[in-house]
């Protein structure tokens, strides 16, 4: 790590500044003022609308999907996804520790127990291995479903997270997951657009997530969305987020216990008039990831590229660097520098409220959370 000052000076001069160099920015160069002031005058600011029918319907078009639900966050899009893929108090959900935190509340919320698993190094995102591996050894498929046979519980859910865009080995995974009679729910709050095997994540699973939140590639200010090959689950999960109201003209009526989890129409106003424009962002960030392979190459720093068989959109740029004294060192500099950059998380199971759920080796996540960094990313005119 001797080249430090260069390389900060390198990503100033790819950002043209020398102000503060934040790690993402939205990019509104399309019609976003137009729809967001026509929400305004038309007063359809709130919870139905037409930029909500349009985004929803470009949303499932852009997935490959049957259909998709705008939903205000992505952690409650997740978490009503959970709900609507059969995940019950006390079951299980498989997924990785080395993800955002919202993965893991959204488990929480649903009052299951996370199973924190091992990702491959190449994706950074949940290993196929590990859940095999974890399956012939914990389970066994009865009546129900699948159940952990040392604790008893069902394991009703399986969340890959494709981390910072790059897809997981989703073949192998949900193969697997089929055999064991695992619903699939996708994550994909990182990787809207990316692609597997020509087609988008997000539409693998029996559930997809996204996000939209500010820092996303697509931004509804806030906002997420879950999209589906099944009807009827995105019937039930529009009705969940819309208070569970029993459909009448004009009576109040509730069998169950709802949630008030709906994307206002102004903000599936902007969210629509920025996802018009994913193509040019991936192009954009596509185009920038191919100058930071080069410049890094010459560095002998590894910048993280997509997997065969994937097409990433590089939400967040990413090193690996050699070890986790390069990585403090690199983050100390650049971030004293104004160059703004992140460690990739800690892993869910060393946070105290969650060291006490079942873990595996996590040798993968270990490497990587001693190594990964992200630097700028914000998408370049
Ligand atoms: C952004 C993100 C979410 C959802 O975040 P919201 O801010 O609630 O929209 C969920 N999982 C991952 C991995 C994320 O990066």
């Amino acid at each position: 790590m001797t080249d430090l000052g260069s390389i900060i000076s390198y990503i100033r001069e790819v950002h043209q500044s020398s102000q503060i160099i934040p790690l993402h920015l939205p990019f509104f160069k399309g019609r976003e003022k137009e729809y967001v002031i026509n929400a305004i005058d038309t007063l359809s600011v709130s919870a139905s609308g037409t930029y909500l029918n349009d985004f929803e319907t470009l949303l499932a078009k852009i997935t490959h999907t049957k259909k998709s639900v705008a939903v205000v966050n992505g952690t409650s899009a997740l978490q009503v996804a959970l709900r609507v893929a059969g995940v019950r108090p006390n079951d299980e959900v498989l997924t990785q520790a080395l993800t955002f935190i919202a993965t893991v509340n959204a488990i929480i919320y649903n009052n299951a127990h996370p199973v924190f698993l091992d990702v491959d190094l190449d994706t950074m995102g949940l290993s196929y291995k590990a859940v095999a591996r974890f399956l012939a050894e914990n389970a066994e498929i009865r009546e129900e479903g699948c159940y952990n046979k040392k604790t008893g519980r069902r394991i009703s859910a399986c969340i890959p997270m494709h981390t910072f865009g790059f897809p997981v080995h989703l073949e192998e995974l949900l193969a697997l997951c089929n055999l064991w009679k695992i619903p699939v729910v996708e994550d994909a709050s990182e990787s809207l657009g990316s692609k597997y095997k020509e087609k988008s994540t997000g539409g693998f699973g029996a559930l997809g997530v996204f996000s939209f939140n500010g820092n996303k590639i697509v931004t509804a200010g806030g906002g997420g969305a879950i999209v589906t090959n099944n009807e009827q689950m995105a019937d039930r999960s529009k009705h969940l987020i819309t208070t569970a109201r029993t459909p009448h003209p004009f009576e109040y009526y509730y069998e169950e216990v709802g949630y008030n989890f709906r994307m206002p129409n102004i903000n599936a106003a902007l969210a629509l008039a920025q996802l018009e424009q994913l193509e040019s962002f991936i192009e954009k960030k596509r185009h920038l990831a191919q100058v930071y392979i080069d410049y890094f190459k010459t560095k002998g720093i590894c910048f993280r590229t997509e997997t065969p068989n994937t097409k990433a959109n590089y939400w967040l740029y990413t090193l690996e660097l050699n070890n986790k004294t390069d990585r403090d060192l690199f983050l100390k500099q650049t971030n004293s520098s104004g160059v703004t950059t992140r460690p990739i998380w800690q892993l869910m199971y060393k946070l105290p409220m969650f060291s006490h759920y079942y873990r595996d080796q996590q040798e993968n996540a270990q490497f990587l959370e001693n190594r990964i960094v992200n630097i700028p990313s914000g998408i370049i005119q």
